[in-house]
């Protein structure tokens, strides 16, 4: 053998090497199925505000934070509000930033915990355990919220909240929003994360970003994340899916960019609140890719000197 082909293997060595240095790899589709399963469990009941599932999905939520050393923004992790007689709360910890000045800016991480409870039957089943409606925003969050706490990179403060009563109407959100507007926060942006469980197929990105030309915090993520990861949805502008996630009460507080980041707009998931919407319908390895290259932008977001994601009409 001609000694130069000798050489080949050597160099797809060092190709590989380079390639595993590169792409960095936060989080790993095993984590994400483990933190969605349980979440997703018959056990959970489907997590309806008020319900004894959704309590236990509470104390997992707070189990991490803890776990992770996330402290809690108010004096315990919970958020308390009412709806009706029904007692709620979110959950909401906190990873304050490395920067003296850009600490008092927050960015808010956020996805909702609660889902529906019971739903039509089918078969012997009427457990709607959303999976993708929210395990799957709630597991990303809670994975995103365990690697800031831990390398205390950002600069800006992160807020985490897993919100409830959203399916009752976004009850837990529009709370929150109040008592944090009341409190004066200096709210740079906030990213909420619906329904990420399954990859589109017929589309140029990998996610859309409801309310996309309300602000320019799509360019800007695609510009953070090196990949065009987020793009417009059709769909989401004709159903306004910008008022139908818990993003829009904290826009309408606010008044800056507040938007969902979502890979469902109804036309790639038949089982939308439907006793199906189980972990095995999921693809993690779509949900690790996306929340891997998430990641990179929610830290450049955390770091600019300034606040680049802008309200168009600014
Ligand atoms: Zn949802």
């Amino acid at each position: 053998m001609k000694k130069i082909l000798l050489i080949i293997p050597f160099l797809l060595l060092i190709g590989f090497v380079i390639f595993k240095v590169f792409k960095k790899d936060y989080v790993s589709a095993e984590q994400l199925k483990v933190v969605t399963s349980y979440l997703a469990s018959d056990e959970l009941e489907g997590r309806e505000t008020g319900s004894v599932g959704i309590e236990k999905a509470a104390g997992y939520i707070e189990a991490v934070f803890k776990k992770n050393n996330i402290k809690p923004y108010f004096e315990t992790y919970r958020n308390h509000f009412k709806w009706g007689v029904v007692d709620g709360y979110n959950i909401v910890g906190y990873i304050e930033g490395n920067d003296p000045e850009l600490k008092n800016e927050v960015v808010i991480i956020g996805a909702h915990y609660d889902h529906i409870g019971m739903a039509k039957k089918v078969g012997d089943d009427d457990i709607a355990n959303g999976a993708n409606d929210n395990a799957s925003g709630t597991s990303a969050v809670l994975l995103m919220a365990q690697y800031f706490a831990a390398k205390k990179s950002n600069k800006r403060s992160i807020m985490v909240v897993l919100f409830s009563g959203e399916e009752e109407g976004l009850v837990g959100s529009n709370h929150l929003a109040k008592t944090l507007k009341e409190k004066n926060i200096n709210l740079y942006t906030m990213l909420n994360f619906e329904m990420i469980g399954v990859p589109f197929k017929d589309r140029d990105y990998t996610a859309f970003i409801t309310g996309y030309e309300l602000s320019n915090m799509s360019d800007k993520i695609n510009e953070y994340s090196g990949y065009k990861l987020t793009g417009m949805s059709k769909i989401s502008k004709e159903r306004e899916l910008f008022k139908r996630s818990d993003n829009y009460f904290f826009y309408e507080a606010f008044k800056v960019p507040c938007q969902t980041i979502s890979c469902s707009d109804l036309s790639n998931y038949d089982y939308y609140h439907h006793v199906d919407d189980e972990v095995d319908k999921l693809d993690f390895n779509h949900m690790a890719d996306f929340v891997n290259k998430m990641i990179p932008a929610i830290k450049t977001i955390c770091n600019t000197p300034t606040k680049e994601i802008k309200l168009n009409n600014e």
